[in-house]
């Protein structure tokens, strides 16, 4: 099987046997998208609005501030696979659950480990807390983490504000922007074996 065939079946799969409380609310599952052999893998928090009715994740605002920066660093969406911590949107864009969260846990750790990427990337503290939940991101991002997870085979970590929460803020998109331009090079140190 190709990689995209056993992301195909792997989100037919969980979107059938998933056991989150929003898939009942939920117009639809969103999964995660992009180049099946990525180095970089982006995580966001849960799908909004947009995302819902179209069943793409980052689609909306976030999406294209996110589109900005990637283009800023010379990358676009075909370069990089994108998904979520959850897979249906809450209501209203509410934070997702602990016990939603719990029930996308193995779906999103079988997507990270069947593309294996180099480096994941957290957009924002859902996502981060995620697999560290003792970090803040205030402090943490930008800053790459070298850790092994058990059940992950990325070792690589590199947390970011979420492109929504700097969307209107002028210092957080700074900061975001001024962080973004990182990538490139925590690539290149992983590449070469920091
Ligand atoms: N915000 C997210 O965290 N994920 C999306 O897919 C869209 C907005």
């Amino acid at each position: 099987m190709t990689t995209t065939e056993t992301l195909e079946a792997l989100h037919t799969k969980w979107a059938h046997e998933n056991t989150c409380a929003l898939k009942n609310v939920a117009s639809r599952a969103v999964y995660g998208v992009g180049n099946p052999k990525a180095d970089v893998l982006f995580i966001g928090e849960a799908p909004g609005k947009k995302e819902d009715e179209t069943g793409v994740p980052f689609v909306g605002a976030a999406g294209k501030f996110l589109d900005e920066m990637l283009a800023s660093i010379n990358m676009k969406r075909e370069d990089i696979y994108i998904t979520n911590i959850v897979k249906y949107r809450p209501p209203n864009n509410r934070d997702p659950e602990p016990s939603e969260k719990e029930a996308c846990k193995e779906w999103l750790h079988e997507e990270l480990n069947t593309i294996n990427p180099k480096l994941i990337i957290f957009l924002g503290r859902h996502s981060m807390n995620h697999f560290f939940p003792e970090l803040r991101i205030s402090e943490a991002h930008g800053k790459l983490i070298t850790k092994t997870i058990p059940g992950i085979t990325t070792r690589y970590f590199l947390p970011l504000y979420h492109p929504a929460a700097a969307l209107y803020n002028g210092g957080l998109r700074e900061e975001l922007l001024r962080d973004f331009k990182k990538i490139p090079l925590a690539l290149k140190k992983i590449k070469e074996g920091v």
